[in-house]
């Protein structure tokens, strides 16, 4: 219901503006987050409680975060409209890390028409008989549309790795194979934004902690997250060796510091509306002469 009330609010806001709201804002915080390509990942310099380049503390930054929906909303609209490129956000994090809160607070005001999200859990019995890319190709928006992958196909080096499901020189393949993949997309009409959510050990303790007291959170508790966080040093291994590999120009990683949620969510939808801003979707011509009026 909330949702819905505040897409009805951001709706009425793009057509009061007429044109693309103006949202103020530098080039700063989508390049200091961004992994260069070719530089080496370590998450052990990046501080998850990093508050860099924000308008204040919580309420100056969150009071931003509007604005910021209604550009979103707005792009998403000419996107749809025009019908012939995709943008693909790729969400990967710890357990914990914040994906699902992401997804529900960044993207409200969008069309849902025009969002596709896909949770990728482990491969069920069919998607193992297929090599690891053919769900996900599956799961690729449409022209038009805004895919959102809650987990990816990186869970292919990542999970995988960390529990040794395939052997070494299977998963270490799959680097070359995920860069072709991305580029076929991209080939595609397919712009790609990767964001890892970067959370401390500490904070996932306190978040996992709160699923265990609060009865709204309780819902999400599994042991099978208690038993991950054990492997935390295994994947932070294995996210700084893919993160490295693959932050490329055409398909680049983000590392958003994620202990603050409003801070994530701030730069989240920077990065977003500066990708799609630069996309610049085009409202096309109609397709019929128009008449005068309608009797
Ligand atoms: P939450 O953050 O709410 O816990 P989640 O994304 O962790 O959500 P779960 O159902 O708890 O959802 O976990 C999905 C599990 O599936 C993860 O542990 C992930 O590593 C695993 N998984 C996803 N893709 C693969 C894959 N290709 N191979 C192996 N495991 C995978
Ligand atoms: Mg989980």
């Amino acid at each position: 219901m909330r949702t819905v009330a505040r897409a009805g609010w951001v709706r009425r806001a793009i057509s009061v503006a007429g044109g693309p709201p103006r949202v103020c804002w530098d080039e700063g915080v989508r390049s200091r987050w961004r992994v260069k390509p070719g530089e080496r990942v370590r998450l052990a310099d990046i501080d998850p409680g990093s508050t860099a380049g924000a308008p204040g503390g919580r309420t100056e930054t969150s009071a931003a975060l509007p604005a910021l929906h209604v550009a979103l909303a707005d792009l998403q609209d000419r996107l749809w409209a025009e019908s012939r490129r995709s943008l693909l956000v790729v969400l990967q994090a710890m357990d914990a890390g914040g994906k699902d809160g992401t997804i529900k607070h960044v993207f409200q005001g969008v069309n849902p028409q025009a969002t596709r999200v896909t949770s990728f859990k482990q491969p069920d019995a069919e998607e193992l008989k297929h090599d690891f890319l053919w769900r996900v190709h599956r799961a690729a928006p449409a022209a038009g549309e805004i895919g959102i992958f809650n987990r990816s196909h990186y869970e292919d080096v990542l999970a995988v790795r960390v529990h040794h499901l395939v052997p070494d020189r299977v998963w270490k393949a799959r680097f070359e194979l995920i860069e072709w993949f991305e580029r076929q997309l991209v080939h595609g009409g397919t712009t790609l934004v990767k964001l890892f959510l970067h959370i401390s050990r500490e904070e996932q303790r306190r978040r996992l902690e709160e699923r265990l007291t609060r009865p709204d959170k309780r819902w999400k508790f599994r042991h099978s997250d208690v038993e991950e966080r054990s492997h935390w040093d295994q994947y932070r291994v294995a996210y700084e060796d893919a993160l490295t590999r693959t932050s490329a120009a055409h398909a680049p990683w983000y590392v958003v510091p994620a202990d603050h949620k409003w801070y994530r969510n701030w730069v989240v939808s920077r990065i977003l509306v500066k990708t799609l801003g630069r996309m610049d979707p085009k409202y096309p011509q109609p397709m019929e002469d128009l008449p005068a009026t309608i009797e």
